[in-house]
């Protein structure tokens, strides 16, 4: 069985000519699975009833079907657990904003980064999403909530770049118009630093926004909370940043996830300043979450505010992040996690 779902246009176009089929049919189809996102051949109505049958021998349409539904008292936060076509578990998140609705999506199950305070990289990664998958949660919120999502950021579950080639088609087939039509300029990707992949994300040329997590100013922290920095340096990732800032002149972004007693010090700061110095950048401060298995503890308030306060005096860009859904447990990983061990 071939998912029809992360074929595109041209790919589409040619299977239903070896079916026999007219040109407009595919761009029927094309519509039913990208444009009113249908889980179903069932429901492209404007089909014979015999082309839908054929369809079903060859093809098949890879959903999220919502497992469990959590909506936040607080600020109207919803976060999904989704079931995928094997039985696997991911989560998406969505949040309301002045500008209209933004979905956090995940890119693969599970992840094998292995970032010492994220609860979704606890048993490793069990596959790659397919393009198909991303853009499902996608369809499947905006269809079970009645709306309209214009901005997506891959920060769920996953490392995108660790699954690029599903991920770049996705990019692609979200922002084409006979689809979800959403604008490449309203999405923004977020990488741990898988530094060849960015230089290839860049060659690429798409205006998306992208984001590291960086959450350290030097290697002695970072290593320590994140494995991947010992493939390739602070220096060498944000080198790569700064690079793509300038090839693309979309500016970038750097998360940064304060803990406390690890990597919230008056010193850090200065020296994240010193390094971020000259990058045209935002940096997203992020108390951090509890994950019950790590013994990372957030940052207190004064802390994050004087962080955020010595950035800004050294002329860097600094926002705390707003904490959404906290009633539901919003931060990615958790509910796939709680559903493994129940
Ligand atoms: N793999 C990608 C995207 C997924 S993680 C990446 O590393 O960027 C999305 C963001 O959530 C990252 O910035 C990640 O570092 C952060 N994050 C993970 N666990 C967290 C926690 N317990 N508290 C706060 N932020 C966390």
């Amino acid at each position: 069985m071939t998912d029809i779902k992360s074929l595109n246009e041209a790919q589409l176009s040619e299977a239903l000519k070896s079916l026999g089929e007219p040109a407009f049919r595919s761009k029927q189809i094309y519509q039913w699975l990208h444009q009113k996102g249908v889980s179903s051949f069932d429901e492209m109505t404007n089909l014979s009833k015999e082309l839908r049958e054929k369809l079903k021998e060859e093809y098949f349409i890879p959903c999220c079907n919502i497992e469990e539904k959590y909506v936040s008292k607080l600020d109207g936060t919803v976060k999904y657990l989704f079931k995928l076509f094997d039985g696997e578990y991911i989560e998406s998140v969505v949040m309301k904003y002045k500008y209209g609705y933004t979905i956090c999506i995940s890119s693969q199950v599970g992840c094998k980064m292995g970032c010492r305070f994220c609860a979704s990289t606890l048993n490793g990664c069990k596959r790659n999403l397919l393009s198909a998958e991303m853009e499902s949660q996608v369809h499947s919120a905006q269809n079970d909530l009645g709306i309209r999502i214009s901005h997506i950021v891959l920060m769920g579950i996953g490392e995108p770049l660790d699954n690029y080639e599903n991920v770049i088609n996705f990019l692609k087939t979200v922002n084409n118009e006979n689809g979800l039509n959403i604008s490449l300029r309203d999405i923004t990707l977020s990488t741990c630093g898988i530094v060849p992949k960015i230089y290839e994300l860049m060659k690429e040329e798409l205006p998306i926004t992208l984001t590291l997590s960086l959450h350290a100013p030097n290697d002695k922290i970072r290593s320590e909370m994140m494995p991947i920095n010992n493939k390739w340096s602070v220096d060498e990732v944000i080198k790569a940043l700064d690079e793509y800032e300038k090839h693309t002149s979309r500016r970038v972004s750097f998360e940064y996830t304060l803990i406390n007693g690890v990597n919230d010090s008056e010193e850090n700061a200065r020296e994240l300043a010193k390094k971020l110095k000259g990058i045209n950048c935002h940096v997203n401060l992020i108390p951090v979450n509890n994950v019950k298995e790590n013994d990372y503890i957030v940052s207190n308030e004064y802390n994050i505010k004087k962080f955020q306060y010595i950035l800004k005096s050294l002329k860097i860009n600094a926002t705390i992040r707003r904490t959404l859904g906290k009633d539901i447990n919003a931060s990615c990983g958790q509910l796939r996690r709680k559903k493994q061990e129940s």
